[in-house]
This record gives C-alpha cells, sequence and structure tokens, in this order.
C-alpha cells in the first residue's frame, strides 16, 4: 500500500450482479452469493457447486506482489498443518467502472468464527494465541518480496500512523513508545499473519482453529503476530489480565521469544489498540460501515490497554512466557517477627490505613531481639486506595520489609535476590530493609495489583527460606467461604452479588475486602454513623467490660436511650419499648395496634417490606421479596393501592385525592369496625425512596382514626435522620403517628430496634400481661444507641444527610439528563432511588441493565444493589457520613457504567 493512502479507500463502487459475472467469466464460479465485510477490499462469497469460495477484489492501492505472497504463504500455512484458504485459479485483472483492479479467489473456510461464539473467555483466548503461534512458526523461513510493504498495520510505524490521524491520541501512548524504543534493535523481524484476532480464527466443525485472511501478511517484528492477537482479546472477557496471559502462555507453548520481545508485547498492544482506534476514526469519517461497527469495541480496548499498569502487565508477560528461573534460596536474615499488616491486622485500626505513618513506626518495640518484618504475599491495607476502581491500587507485597539495626550485617545473598536498604557489602543502611525473590532478570515491582495472583506468585515466590520461619500471609480464599456458606446457610438467606468480596473491615463510608480493595458503602443504611466508628468501639468495648444481660435488671442505659428517644418524638409518643429489630419493633407495634383497639384487621399497602417475622411479614407484600406473597397474605391483612405517584395507577404529585378515593371506596366494601390500624412507610423504601404524594398520609390517617384505628409510621429505614431535610420520614407528610417503628440506624449494625408510641397505646397492652425482650435494649445495645445519637449530633449526620444527599440527588438528575435509561430519580436526603427504564414512556422496567450496572459498579469500586418489585431501581442510602467527594466518585462510576452499557 502506498504512504498517501494508508486505509485505501480508493476502490470504486462494486455491486455484487458484476462481480457474481467476472466470478463466472473469469474463474467459471457460479452459485448464490453474500458480500463479506473488508476494511479495504471487496470481498464476495460465491456458494460454487464445487464449493464455496470468495471472489476477493483488491483495493487498487495493493501491489500485484503483495498478492501473491499473501496466496503463496496460504500454501506454506497449509503445509505447515494449519487450517487455511486455498488458492483457486490465477490471480487476474478485472476491469470495473473503468478501472484496473486485481482480483482472484480462495476457498471460503467454513466454520464458526470465534467473533460469533455466545461466549468468548479463556479457551478462545488461548486458541488465538495457539493458532498466532503456529503461524509464527509455520511462516519463520517464509520469503517473499511482496510481504515487505509500506502497511499501516506494521507496528514498526504505528507512531508515524498514530500522529498522522490523531497527535493527541499519540500523545496519551507516550509511556508504551518510550518502553519500546529501548527494545527494538532486539526485536527480529518476519513474515507475519499480523490479524490473528477472533475475526480471523474460524472453528471449523472438526473443532480445529483455521485461519482466514491474510491481507495483513507483512514483514515485521515477529512478535507483533503475538501483540496484535493480544490486543484483541482486550475487553472482551470478564478478566482482562487473565485473557492477555491465557494469550501469551498458549503463544509460548509453540514459539519461544525472547525476554525482550516478551517485554516489548505490552507497549506494542497498547500501540496496537491505538492505531486500530486512529485508523478506524479515518475510515469511519470516510464512511466505511464495517469499521464503524468495530469502532466502539476498538475504544474500549484502547481504554482497558491504558487503565493496566504498563509495568506490571511487561512483567507478567514475561513471566508466562518463558521458563522461570528455579530459585535456591537460604537463611540470610536473624531470627524475624512476621508482622500482619493485612486487612484486619489492628495496627490500622481507627483509620491508622490512611495515615502516612510507616508500619515501623507503629508497631509496639517488644524489647525482644526478633526483628519484625512485613509478610510476603500481604495486601496491605496501608496501600489501599479510597475512590478507585476495585483492583487498581498496588497492594500485593511481593517481598519483606525487615527492620534491621543499622550498621549490621547481611551475608552474601542467594542469586534471584533483589534488596534494598544494604550497600555493596550487605551493610544495613536504611531504617528497613528490603527482600524479594525474583525468577527473572531485572528489579520486579515491590506491590502489584490484585490481579494475577499466582503468576506473581510464580514470578517472585515465598521468600521466607531468606527468613528460616514462615513470612508469607495467609492468602484470602473468598470462593472457599462462598462454599462454606452454601454448605451451612440456606439458599434463602441471600448475598449481594453472584461473587461477592469478602468483606472485612469497614472505615467511615467505605468498605474493604480481604483483598484490601476499598469499595465506597453507596447501599448501607445501617452503618449510619460509618463503619467501625471509634467512639461506637468505645461505648461497646466499655459497656461490655461492665455489664451485658437482659433488660428486666436496672441500669443507666436503657433508661437513658428511652429518654433520649421520646424527646426526639413528636409531643405525646414518649413510651418507648427496646427490642433487636425492625421486625420485631413491627411485630410489637401491630400487637399493640390490636391489643389497644381490640380489634384484629390490619390496612397495609401493596409493595411494601416490613420484616420476616410472622406479623411483620404478614404486612410484607412486595413480590420482589416474596413472589407469592400477594395471593399469600393472611386474611387479618387488608392491602391498598401503594401509593407511588411515578408508575403507581395515579401518576403525579397531586395524586393523593385519587388514591384515597380510591381507599374510600374500599373501605366502604370492609367491616371499619374490625380495622386495628394502618402501617405505612412514609417514604416508598422498598420502591427505592419514591415520595407519597403530597397530602396522602394525612387523608390516610385522618380516615384511620375516624374509623377508630390507629396509625403506625415506620421508620426502619426511612426515620432517623437519614432524609436530612426531616428527622422523621411521616414530617415530611405533615402527620404525626400514634406508634413509630424504628431499627437498623439506631443501633448502627448493633441488634437494636424501638417502638414509641402514646401513654394510652402503651398501658393499654398491659392487657396481654407483660412485655419482655431478653437483649432488647440490653445494656452494651443501650450504650451503642446512646452513641450513635451523640455521634450523629456532634458530628451533625442529619445535617450532613440533606447538603451531601442534595448534592447527591442533583449530581443524578444531572445524569438523567445525559441517560435516557434514568426514569426517574427518587427520595431525599441520603435516602435516594435511580429508576433504571428501558423506555421512559412506559417506564418498563430495566431489570437486567440495573443488575448489571450493580456488578459493573462493584467493578468501579461502588456498591449500589437493586430494589424494588421490579429490582430496576437502584437504592441509594449510603452511610450518613458520606462526603461530597465520595458522591462525586459515585456519581462519576455511574455515568461511565451508564455509558459503557447503554451505548
Ligand atoms: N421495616 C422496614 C421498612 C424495613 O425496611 C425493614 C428491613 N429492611 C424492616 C422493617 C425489618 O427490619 P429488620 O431487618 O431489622 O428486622
Amino acid at each position: 500500500m502506498h504512504d498517501d493512502d494508508p486505509n485505501g479507500s480508493a476502490l470504486p463502487p462494486i455491486d455484487a450482479a458484476t462481480a457474481a459475472s467476472i466470478a463466472e467469466r473469469d474463474w467459471g464460479l457460479r452459485g448464490p452469493t453474500r458480500k463479506l465485510g473488508s476494511n479495504q477490499d471487496y470481498n464476495l462469497r460465491i456458494d460454487d457447486a464445487r464449493g464455496p469460495v470468495v471472489l476477493k477484489i483488491a483495493n487498487p492501492v495493493w501491489e500485484r506482489s503483495a498478492i501473491e505472497a499473501q496466496r503463496d504463504a496460504l500454501l506454506a500455512v497449509a503445509a505447515a498443518g494449519i487450517a487455511a484458504p486455498a488458492p483457486v485459479g490465477d490471480l487476474r485483472t478485472v476491469e470495473i467502472g473503468g478501472v484496473r483492479l486485481l482480483a482472484h479467489v480462495v476457498s471460503y473456510v467454513v466454520g464458526d468464527p470465534l467473533l460469533d461464539r455466545a461466549t468468548f473467555g479463556i479457551a478462545e483466548c488461548r486458541m488465538l494465541g495457539e493458532t498466532a503461534g503456529r503461524l509464527v512458526d509455520a511462516l519463520a523461513d517464509y520469503a517473499h518480496p511482496g510481504t515487505d510493504r509500506d502497511s499501516p498495520w506494521d507496528l514498526r510505524v504505528a507512531t508515524e500512523v498514530i500522529g498522522r490521524t490523531d497527535p493527541a491520541l499519540l500523545a496519551r501512548l507516550a509511556e508504551a513508545r518510550a518502553r519500546l524504543e529501548a527494545l527494538v534493535p532486539d526485536l527480529p523481524t518476519q513474515v507475519i499473519h499480523g490479524d490473528v484476532t477472533d475475526d480471523n480464527v474460524v472453528l471449523t466443525a472438526a473443532g480445529e482453529a483455521a485461519v482466514i485472511d491474510f491481507g495483513d501478511l507483512a514483514t515485521s517484528w515477529r512478535c507483533a503476530e503475538l501483540a496484535v492477537t493480544v490486543a484483541s482479546v482486550l475487553g472482551k472477557t470478564s478478566d482482562d489480565v487473565a485473557a492477555v496471559l491465557a494469550v501469551v502462555e498458549a503463544f509460548g507453548d509453540r514459539v519461544r521469544l525472547s525476554d525482550a520481545e516478551l517485554t516489548a508485547i505490552w507497549p506494542l498492544v497498547v500501540l496496537r489498540t491505538g492505531v486500530l482506534v486512529a485508523c478506524d476514526a479515518e475510515l469511519v469519517t470516510a464512511g466505511n460501515a464495517y469499521a464503524s461497527a468495530r469502532s466502539a469495541s476498538e475504544t474500549r480496548a484502547l481504554e482497558t490497554a491504558l487503565e493496566l499498569d504498563a509495568d506490571e502487565m511487561a512483567w507478567l508477560i514475561r513471566g508466562v512466557g518463558q521458563p522461570l528461573a528455579e530459585l535456591s534460596l537460604r537463611q540470610v536474615l536473624p531470627a524475624v517477627e512476621p508482622v500482619d499488616l493485612g486487612v484486619t491486622s489492628e495496627v490500622w485500626n481507627d483509620g491508622a490505613w490512611l495515615e502516612p505513618r510507616p508500619w515501623n513506626d507503629r508497631i509496639p518495640r517488644s524489647g525482644g531481639d526478633r526483628a519484625p518484618a512485613s509478610r510476603y504475599g500481604e495486601y496491605r491495607l496501608d496501600r489501599a486506595r479510597v475512590w478507585s476502581p476495585a483492583g487498581s491500587a498496588t497492594v500485593f507485597s511481593l517481598g519483606i520489609e525487615v527492620v534491621l539495626p543499622r550498621g549490621s550485617r547481611l551475608p552474601a545473598l542467594p542469586a534471584g535476590v533483589v534488596a534494598d536498604g544494604l550497600d555493596a557489602d550487605n551493610v544495613v543502611i536504611a531504617p528497613t530493609v528490603w527482600l524479594q525473590a525474583c525468577a527473572l532478570p531485572g528489579t520486579p515491582p515491590r506491590y502489584v495489583t490484585a490481579r494475577a495472583e499466582e503468576v506473581w506468585r510464580r514470578i517472585c515466590p515465598d521468600p521466607s527460606p531468606l527468613a528460616g520461619v514462615e513470612v508469607a500471609a495467609p492468602a484470602p480464599d473468598p470462593g472457599t467461604l462462598l462454599t462454606r456458606r452454601d454448605a451451612h446457610l440456606a439458599r434463602v438467606q441471600e448475598h449481594y452479588f453472584d461473587r461477592p468480596p469478602q468483606i472485612e473491615r469497614g472505615w467511615r463510608e467505605f468498605l474493604i475486602d480481604t483483598s484490601a480493595n476499598v469499595y465506597l458503602d453507596v447501599v448501607n443504611n445501617v452503618a449510619t454513623t460509618g463503619h467501625a466508628h471509634p467512639d461506637l468501639t468505645r461505648a461497646a468495648t466499655r459497656q461490655w467490660s461492665l455489664l451485658n444481660t437482659n433488660s428486666r435488671f436496672h441500669y443507666e442505659a436503657h433508661v437513658a436511650l428511652s429518654e433520649r428517644l421520646a424527646a426526639l418524638a413528636p409531643e405525646g409518643l414518649d413510651q418507648v419499648f427496646l427490642v433487636n429489630s425492625g421486625s420485631e419493633a413491627v411485630d410489637l407495634a401491630l400487637r399493640l395496634a390490636m391489643t389497644a383497639t381490640g380489634r384484629s384487621r390490619i390496612l397495609a399497602a401493596r409493595e411494601a417490606y416490613h420484616g420476616w417475622t410472622l406479623g411483620s411479614d404478614a404486612v410484607t407484600s412486595s413480590i420482589g421479596d416474596n413472589p407469592r406473597a400477594l395471593e399469600t397474605r393472611p386474611a387479618w391483612v387488608e392491602l391498598m393501592d401503594a401509593a407511588n405517584q411515578v408508575r403507581g395507577r395515579h401518576r403525579g404529585p397531586g395524586a393523593a385525592a385519587a388514591y384515597l378515593a380510591d381507599l374510600d371506596a374500599q373501605l366502604a366494601g370492609l367491616d371499619t369496625a374490625e380495622i386495628a390500624g394502618v402501617i405505612l412507610e412514609p417514604i416508598f423504601g422498598n420502591g427505592g425512596g419514591v415520595h407519597l404524594p403530597e397530602g396522602y398520609l394525612a387523608g390516610v390517617y385522618r380516615r384511620v382514626r375516624a374509623i377508630g384505628g390507629v396509625c403506625i409510621s415506620d421508620e426502619v429505614q426511612v426515620g432517623y435522620g437519614r432524609t436530612g431535610h426531616h428527622f422523621w420520614g411521616f414530617e415530611q407528610q405533615h402527620v404525626v403517628p400514634d406508634i413509630i417503628t424504628i431499627a437498623k440506624s439506631m443501633g448502627n449494625g448493633q441488634p437494636l430496634g424501638a417502638v414509641i408510641t402514646t401513654r394510652a397505646l402503651a398501658e393499654a397492652f398491659s392487657a396481654d400481661g407483660s412485655f419482655f425482650s431478653s437483649a432488647g435494649g440490653s445494656p452494651v445495645s443501650s450504650a451503642i444507641g446512646l452513641a450513635v445519637l451523640d455521634v450523629m449530633e456532634r458530628e451533625q449526620l442529619q445535617e450532613n444527610a440533606r447538603t451531601v444527599g442534595d448534592h447527591f440527588k442533583a449530581g443524578l438528575e444531572r445524569l438523567a439528563g445525559k441517560h435516557d435509561v434514568i426514569g426517574a430519580v427518587h427520595g431525599s436526603g441520603l435516602y435516594l432511588g435511580v429508576e433504571l427504564v428501558t423506555d421512559r414512556e412506559s417506564l418498563a422496567p430495566a431489570t437486567v441493565l440495573a443488575a448489571q450496572v450493580c456488578d459493573a459498579l462493584l467493578a468501579q469500586g461502588c456498591l449500589v444493589q437493586p430494589t424494588g418489585d421490579r429490582y430496576n431501581v437502584l437504592k441509594i442510602k449510603p452511610p450518613l457520613v458520606i462526603t461530597a467527594t465520595s458522591v462525586d466518585f459515585a456519581l462519576d462510576a455511574l455515568d461511565r457504567v451508564l455509558t459503557r452499557l447503554t451505548r
């Protein structure tokens, strides 16, 4: 091809009938035809009686010799036992539209392109890698003058090609160019296929990988063959690093590349993704439909390549691409004391992991003579990063750091040990000495991301023999934990995510898994004061050390917490029952209503969740939680419509009157003397924070009271300051209930709930005898409940819920302006919902997308879950300590994920 027309868009218009007539005239081929995609040529499949073939009419930019070279290469490849098209007849010149064009025919390989497979996984990656290796092997001695051509796909000229079309992109690839430059003199060349990808590898009926399309055949760097294939798998599997390494490993089984070539692979992969994006952009501008269909996935591959750490990738590729040295390590250290610096280490309590002070300044000096040493294979919490995608922080330790006396001296180190902190005579010259075993030449990274752990363990093996004792941290194993969970926890006890991270630590609005990935906790309405709040730790520890017992004893905390709750509740609601959960509180509230009224039926809303106990479950009708809920509610429960102003029977903020009219009609058909009361959430929590229409609750309460019933406000989710603008959810509807139920935030995860009611209702309950819940309001629970309220007050968490929550909601509304899939943003303060729909008119729920968004957000470092009867509302209810910076991180992640999933 010629330099001035790198993509060869010079082909005249060709219609299938013309091409078919040429095929018949010049090659005697006849049969049904189908046009095949190509970046530059015209390809027509003809199903001739003797078998299917492809007529290839070459773009005029092709030199004749290049096409001859391709046809010869087909023969060479076939001779090496690789299934490939066979040349049919001669290379000819045909004339179309007054232009003379080269045309030839090859047999059509029948099979499924890997591209078309429903799933593309590690097996396909291995197949591509192996095929690329076999081709390099088959073409090692192949020579033809037609292979020396100027091609934009030759990675030797990648810089020029990208620079010519997209200088801004070239600037982003500077690191890859610099890494490659030093290696160029050591990269051997040969003829390569140049495009071994899932486009061009076809699986035949016999299960054999066949290679098609030799249009990019050219002399180039040998390792470019592998780089092209590696680039082609990026973004196609759920684990890019594993996919890359599978290609490299399978290639390496066929062709042994040098260390320099393997080092060059990653920069070449980055440049290849850049070439594809740059050339595609040019073709798309020129109107090439084939190119524009591909450009989204090519942009994704480029971004993936740039996101992965270049140094890590180079080491990993070297690690799987060649045999590793066998190291023989022996003891060189004096007695050491391994120190746990992992996720659950107490060294990092109270957020110490975020402070810059190094670990060796933090550990208590035992006074013993053993040298403190960090552990190999530790996921170091102090290296974890907040606000980062999972797997992106370099936390995994490939060596050990030992605190040795300055001036002391180590014996000669065995081969393959990399050290720092020692002078040329192995005398200690720094506060700590770093030791790392490495089975490859060079200075490896000390800490890497939590990817490809097994490969790293091979490249940099356990240095324990240097210490003479075990200095390796135990490897985290969330998979085994899941198996153990499945063995003894019934399936109905669900967990978030199919492949859940094992979360063992929290701090403020963050949760941390055993591989030191830090997630922003956007889903937690239990940890109001944030995770691991030191005040709560202290309150719990102190109370445990003093007393914990049942609540029939007389002690301060029980009374003090009840006083505080009574003071927070509206005038007249000053009787408090402390229990252990929301379900328990709801059950008790229902019994209070029934006993006080002497009636047995309860009004409750559809689509609501109130708990799991017999009573609280009876008034729970969410089919999201229980698909049979509507058929199986007991007779004493009377369900009302969910007054959902977004997707309910009546819509809009003025829908209250219509819902109340429906209720009137419903009550008219009931024996209202049986109705003990109503239970409602003042904001639809289960629906994802949907506000009730203005005036609805007041209307319901008026009607229920008029028939002699009592009104229960379930504030388990939406009360306790969460909505920011009010402490209680019912305040938003300008009503005062007769009974309030609370739990969740009240204990910040400690089993603690409460019922708050009037003296009259509480007294009436005596008719049922006494009330006693052994651990409800226990000394420890009460102490924690008091500490939660103290923290909320001191840190002004309701105020934070208002300001940061408003900021969150405004950001979500901004995203709704950008992403059509956001049908509505519900809620207020830090109780928000993002309703995903496939169509804004019909509000058809985007249930599958919601699940995909949550999985993708997990990978981006954000924990979000769907809720609602259709599981299409993202529930946004983070700890109330969340900051605006964290909110912006979540908004950016959601924006990215929605862009990617809905493109
Ligand atoms: N009421 C509501 C509104 C709830 O959301 C829940 C729990 N999701 C409960 C009651 C039950 O609370 P618990 O899980 O503490 O029993």
